[in-house]
């Protein structure tokens, strides 16, 4: 478990989420064990190479052998901190699903937490592999799926289970809306979150194409307005990095 399937390694903004607009070191895993409807970002066969810039958010890349060392990920994040001190928030482990790669995640975290805090972002569906690696987790970014726009069968106990171990930890919930999402959806999800902690932070996420959001913005104030109702703090917020014309 010294090396592991990654699909890129680079420097850009968070686009999503109360923390948008951090700069943050990526790391995208491969493989998920999901297939949402809207999903953007999972290749089907690992690639070859896992592609890497030398320098952070050059744009530039240099392509790194599958599957990846955790010294080779270090040497290429020791020069980001090194020669950009204090630019980098964190290190967002992203995917697919960074939590079906749990053996490499305990031996990894602890080296890489020494670097960066570490930025978890993940669908919210492998509560033990959670359980796992949560003390060298910082910030935890979990999704829950509703059925309507993920076209996933409904996930509830297992995001349940989920944010019981995810709360020890700096925590919020990505909820993705579609102009399909039926208020008794949303209505789950915050009553969901608020058997957990009433307080956990809800983004309200919209479906969006080409960088455009597809949901009206009157029905997302009223998914606000519903989910306002059971929870404290439901905030909308459209993906930025794509608009923005960032990874
Ligand atoms: S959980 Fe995320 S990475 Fe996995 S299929 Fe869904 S959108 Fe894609």
């Amino acid at each position: 478990m010294n090396s592991a399937p990654l699909v890129e390694l680079f420097s850009s903004i968070q686009g999503e989420g109360p923390h948008v607009g951090r700069r943050q070191a990526f790391l995208r895993f491969h493989g998920c064990n999901l297939s949402c409807a809207y999903c953007d970002t999972v290749e089907p066969v690992i690639p070859t190479h896992c592609r890497a810039e030398p320098e952070p958010g050059s744009g530039f890349f240099k392509p790194l052998q599958n599957p990846v060392s955790l010294a080779a990920v270090m040497e290429l994040l020791t020069g980001w901190r090194d020669r950009c001190l204090g630019l980098h928030h964190s290190l967002s482990l992203t995917g697919g699903e960074p939590l079906l790669h749990r053996d490499t995640l305990l031996r990894w975290l602890p080296t890489l937490r020494s670097l960066f805090p570490i930025y978890l972002e993940t669908n919210g569906t492998l509560p033990e592999s959670l359980a796992a690696v949560v003390d060298d987790v910082d910030y935890i970014s979990m999704d829950i799926k509703l059925p309507s726009a993920s076209g996933s069968p409904p996930l509830w106990e297992l995001h349940r289970n989920f944010l019981e171990v995810a709360i020890r930890r700096e925590l919020f919930v990505k909820v993705v809306v579609g102009i399909d999402t039926p208020p008794e959806e949303i209505r789950t999800a915050c009553l969901l979150v608020r058997d957990v902690e009433p307080s956990i932070p809800l983004i309200l996420q919209p479906v969006t194409r080409n960088g455009v959001s597809t949901v009206p913005a009157q029905l997302l104030l009223r998914f606000q307005e519903q989910a306002a109702r059971i929870l404290t703090d439901v905030r909308v917020i459209p993906q930025t990095h794509v608009f923005l014309n960032l990874l």
